[in-house]
């Protein structure tokens, strides 16, 4: 399968023209020596939702945790807005508009909905920005409006959930990038939050999403890649990923 180059903006399925808006470059990651990315080379156009596949351990989360400077790559490269950011720190690639919903949420419970939605905010100075980013999670959000006192370690998993991507959106981020955002979650909660995801795209935000979920992740996006065990991904349009008998044996359990 060929990589699907095109870019996309608006919807997360129209093509657009600029030049990739992230971009890693054969990108090697080891732990001790243990090597768990292998020459891995992706690409997220403005406005595009891009889906990143893979079973447990292919290296899904390091990639991301690459891309946000927590995590330096042996070899290869990664661009923002083409320039190479994977020497620089976690910090300053937050700064530069990049933004990271970990898995595993890691929230600070002892403080409430609201002060963890302003730790995603504390890079920036412009306040009527911040309040009209906490304006949009809250739209995006309602119950975290409700909830905005409560302590975020009595919030249930979904309600977590929802914090951990508004804590993201806080700092009105370029990219945001969201590791596993179903995990643990009840069906219902799941079409809320996917929801969310494509209204963030609707409105301009481009996504690089990894997700078990396979077809759910596949039908949200535009393209996708497929890791495996931290090789080079197989690229396609979600359309092509979602057809491939490969793909369909393998993780969309048909
Ligand atoms: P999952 O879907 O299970 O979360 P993943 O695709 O996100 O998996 P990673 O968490 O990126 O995979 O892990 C890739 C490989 O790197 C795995 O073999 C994992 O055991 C290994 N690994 C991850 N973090 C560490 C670490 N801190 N120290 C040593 N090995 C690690």
């Amino acid at each position: 399968m060929t990589e699907v180059t095109a870019p996309a903006t608006g919807d997360g399925k129209q093509p657009a023209t600029a030049a990739p808006l992230l971009e890693l470059r054969e990108i090697a990651v080891y732990y001790g020596r243990v090597r768990a990315l292998n020459g891995v080379s992706l690409s997220v156009n403005e406005g595009e939702i891009v889906a990143l596949i893979g079973s447990n351990g292919a290296g899904k989360t390091t990639t991301l945790r690459t891309i946000s400077g927590l995590i330096r790559p042996a070899k290869g490269d990664v661009r923002f807005r083409g320039e190479p950011i994977h020497h620089l720190g976690a910090e300053r690639i937050a700064r530069m508009g990049v933004a990271h919903a970990p898995e595993g949420r890691r929230l600070f419970g002892r403080m409430t909905v609201r002060e963890n939605l302003e730790m995603g905010a504390y890079a920036r100075h412009d306040r009527g920005g911040v309040r009209e980013s906490f304006d949009r999670v809250y739209t995006l959000f309602p119950r975290l409006r409700e909830r905005h006192a409560q302590l975020a370690g009595s919030l249930s998993g979904g309600e977590q959930q929802m914090v951990a991507i508004g804590r993201a959106l806080m700092s009105n981020p370029t990219l945001l990038m969201l590791d596993e955002p179903s995990l643990g979650l009840a069906p219902i909660l799941v079409d809320a939050i996917f929801e969310v995801i494509r209204e963030i795209n609707a409105r301009g935000g481009t996504i690089l999403l990894i997700e078990q979920n396979a077809g759910l992740a596949l039908r949200t996006a535009s393209r996708g890649y497929v890791l495996e065990t931290g090789n080079l991904p197989i690229a396609g349009s979600s359309d092509e990923l979602l057809n491939s008998p490969d793909v369909q044996r393998a993780y969309l359990g048909m």
